[in-house]
């Protein structure tokens, strides 16, 4: 048995409930692990909310790490007592679970559970968008929107690092300042800037910015497209705001033979050799100091509605996890 944080029904927080579960043996392919903490991610938000639709009652979460207790017949990458942690297995908010070995990582030497927990979807997302989607350049500038949240945070420190600058935005000044302390050269307040967002992007960075990160969607992506320099890159990553509705794609053409993208972790993750190059670089980097990662709050299962009321109401920086009992 194990306690798991479970969507009994599509719906707001309240839908949320902590029950005790059967977990079965692992199957051939899987281990099992007795998880230390599990992130808090927006697409739990979406799930739990039908926006992705699941059939209910079902575990909620998709990261963890933890400890393995258990390993199936097949699996030989893996053994009991090893640490490990995951970024994309749903059903990862309990106590116990059983993952597939194809989806699970080794957490370096020096490194915690708990920040490993944090770091794979948030990191690996971070990865592919400046590594992948747009390779970033030295001299380039990138927009990043939500900078002092999970994965803006991180996606701020992968850009300077690579020599880089950022145009940041956040919804407070406290938040720009974790931004600026992360390395984002330009800062704007967008709670309280109530000119041209994309003029005052274009005014800050000199020119048109080569890239746009926007992970908050509906209320910022005409400001992040009108922003780019021409041939520049949109990528569209999220939807904290809502969703960006249908649109004109002759807008394209219109502002410089734009590019827009709607990237998803999944399709950088095509195989083992690909999650194990951006799991390890972001491991790696964690481990030996070069990446920061804020642990913005922990809470235990019976919080989490805590948790997310924290989330979607703008009132974190950096990435939120539910811990679990040792
Ligand atoms: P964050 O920690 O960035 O939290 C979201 C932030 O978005 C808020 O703190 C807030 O920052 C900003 N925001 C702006 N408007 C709203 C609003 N109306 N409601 C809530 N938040 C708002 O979250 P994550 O780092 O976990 O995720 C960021 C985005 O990345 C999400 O859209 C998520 O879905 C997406 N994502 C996409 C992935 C992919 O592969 N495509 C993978 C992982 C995440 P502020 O107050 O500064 O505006």
């Amino acid at each position: 048995m194990t306690r798991a944080l479970v969507v009994t029904t599509p719906g707001d927080r309240e839908v949320l409930q902590v029950q005790d579960r059967d977990v079965p043996l692992p199957d051939s392919r899987e281990v099992q692990v007795r998880v230390a903490a599990a992130g808090v991610n927006f697409i739990d938000v979406y799930k739990r909310q039908g926006i992705y639709p699941i059939p209910t009652p079902f575990v909620l979460g998709e990261e963890g790490a933890g400890v393995v207790t258990a390993v199936g017949a097949d699996v030989t990458e893996f053994a009991e007592g090893d640490r490990v942690a995951w970024g994309q297995a749903a059903g990862s908010a309990a106590e116990l679970v059983n993952v597939p070995a194809a989806a699970v990582v080794p957490v370096p030497d020096g490194l915690s559970l708990e920040t490993a927990a944090a770091a794979m979807l948030q990191g690996m997302t971070a990865h592919y968008l400046v590594e992948s989607t747009w390779p970033v350049q030295a001299g380039q500038i990138a927009l990043v929107h939500a900078a002092a949240g999970g994965v803006g945070q991180l996606l701020v420190q992968l850009i300077t690092g690579k020599g880089a600058g950022v145009v940041a935005t956040a919804g407070s000044d406290e938040k720009l300042e974790i931004a600026r302390a992360l390395g984002a050269r330009h800062l704007i307040n967008y709670a309280t800037f109530d000119g041209d967002l994309a003029q005052e992007i274009r005014r800050v960075a000199g020119r048109g910015v080569d890239v746009a990160y926007d992970g908050v969607g509906k209320a910022t992506f005409d400001a992040s497209l009108a922003s780019l320099r021409p041939r520049g890159m949109m990528v569209l990553f999220g939807g904290a705001s809502g969703q960006v509705p249908p649109f004109d794609l002759q807008e394209l053409n219109k502002r410089g033979s734009l590019f827009v993208t709607r990237p998803s972790l999944g399709a950088y993750l095509q195989d083992r050799e690909e999650l194990l190059w951006r799991a390890g670089d972001i491991l790696g980097q964690l481990a030996d100091g070069s990446l920061h990662l804020d642990i913005g709050g922990r809470y235990p299962l019976e919080q989490a509605a805590d948790a997310y009321q924290a989330l979607e109401g703008r009132r974190t920086t950096g990435k939120l996890i539910l811990t679990m009992p040792q």
